[in-house]
């Protein structure tokens, strides 16, 4: 491993590919070259996830640009991670703000981030959040799905935090879940309990992109590190 300085990353080409509801850049990391991409991983769509932007940030000091055909976006919600919370900074769920038709108006609730995981249940979702004056209103989200028209991705991969499984939507290679719940020791589910309206994999797997939404633990770097880098390692340079 050589030294750099701490803000190089090798072989990554970073582009702006929006504006947050602040006006924060939302940065996207693209392999070397021209060639169409392999795929799309995205993480801390909810700004309490930091953990998942390190462990992503991780990743691409591991993989050169030079050896991947994958885009990487560590932050999607830039001021929600600034300021800690899962929403924007205008108090939207990004995650139930996108163009879907399951995109639904009224207030939602979730787990205040960092809860005690034996008292994750329903009475203890006090988190409440915005889903957005209409569908796709957020920058975050119109500058998203943009980037994703623009470069069709063939599979996305995006990064949520704590619930440690691996949700199947859409038509993704066996191989890909397979490889990823096998080297991190993960379930892998085509069925979800949770009420998600309007998320990003609805947007994703309505248009007909197939999505991993890849829930990790919470737990220190190191541990999130240990189990969940050699997995996503080898997807980046398959
Ligand atoms: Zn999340």
């Amino acid at each position: 491993m050589s030294a750099r300085l701490g803000s190089e990353l090798d072989g990554w080409r970073v582009e702006e590919y929006g504006r947050s509801r602040d006006g924060v850049p939302l940065r996207v990391f693209l392999p070397e070259g021209d060639g169409p991409l392999a795929g799309l991983l995205t993480a801390a769509q909810h700004g309490e996830e930091a953990d998942a932007a390190l462990l992503v940030r991780r990743l691409l000091e591991r993989v050169p640009g030079t050896e991947t055909r994958w885009a990487v976006i560590p932050v999607l919600n830039p001021d929600g991670l600034l300021a800690g919370t899962r929403q924007n900074a205008a108090g939207v769920d990004l995650n139930r703000n996108f163009p879907a038709s399951t995109w639904e108006p009224g207030e939602t609730f979730t787990y205040p981030p960092g809860i005690d995981p034996e008292i994750r249940v329903v009475a203890n979702r006090t988190n409440r959040s915005s889903p957005g004056t209409h569908a796709g209103s957020e920058p975050e989200t119109q500058a998203l799905t943009a980037f994703v028209e623009r470069v069709e991705p063939p599979l996305v991969v995006d990064l949520h935090s704590p619930l440690e499984l691996i949700f199947v939507r859409g038509d993704v290679p066996p191989e890909v879940t397979g490889g990823l719940a096998g080297a991190a020791g993960l379930p892998a589910q085509e069925e979800f309990d949770g009420h998600c309206p309007g998320a990003f994999d609805d947007w994703l797997a309505e248009r007909g992109t197939p999505v991993l939404v890849y829930e990790i633990e919470h737990a220190g770097l190191p541990a999130l590190c240990k189990r969940h880098l050699p997995g996503l390692e080898a997807l980046l340079r398959s």
